[in-house]
């Protein structure tokens, strides 16, 4: 059976997607820690991010500084923090995280909500700025 993520891949599950390539995908998480919460996944489904590939490991984390940039052209904040936990979800990702201090990108924090219509509106921000800066491909040259 597939991870709850590679239904979102296959579309089989919503989620408000942020960017795609060939081999990985950014969404907002759905009980984010800040505005702008994304995860970022590879569309190979190995559950631990070790576990990865280097070539996909290191891929994966040049998708993932893409979508950071494009993400920290929409939420002003100091960093976007970067972190990998990984106990709920039995599929690799990195979770970005918009932070203006450390307690920002505490796991334990209470969880934000949004309504539809923002998130609508933050992953579509979000997207345009990670089209306007890249041409989608992901190399490591
Ligand atoms: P962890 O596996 O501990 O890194 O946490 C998994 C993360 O995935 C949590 O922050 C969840 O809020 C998030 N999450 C779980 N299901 C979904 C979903 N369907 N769409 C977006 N984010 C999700």
């Amino acid at each position: 059976m597939g991870s709850i993520f590679s239904k979102i891949i296959n579309r089989e599950l919503p989620a408000y997607i942020v960017a795609e390539d060939e081999q990985h995908i950014a969404f907002l998480d759905i009980n984010p820690l800040a505005e702008g919460h994304t995860l970022v996944i590879p569309k190979v489904e190995i559950d631990y991010i070790y576990d990865l590939e280097n070539q996909t490991l290191a891929q994966l984390h040049v998708f993932a500084k893409k979508v950071a940039i494009a993400l920290k052209k929409i939420v002003p904040c100091k960093r976007i923090g970067v972190a990998v936990a990984g106990l709920e979800v039995p599929h690799a990702h990195i979770h970005l995280i918009p932070m203006n201090q450390i307690a920002d990108i505490s796991f334990s924090r209470p969880k934000l909500n949004f309504t539809k219509a923002q998130y609508e509106k933050m992953a579509g921000q979000i997207t345009e700025a990670f089209r306007a800066g890249t041409n989608h491909t992901t190399t490591l040259s």
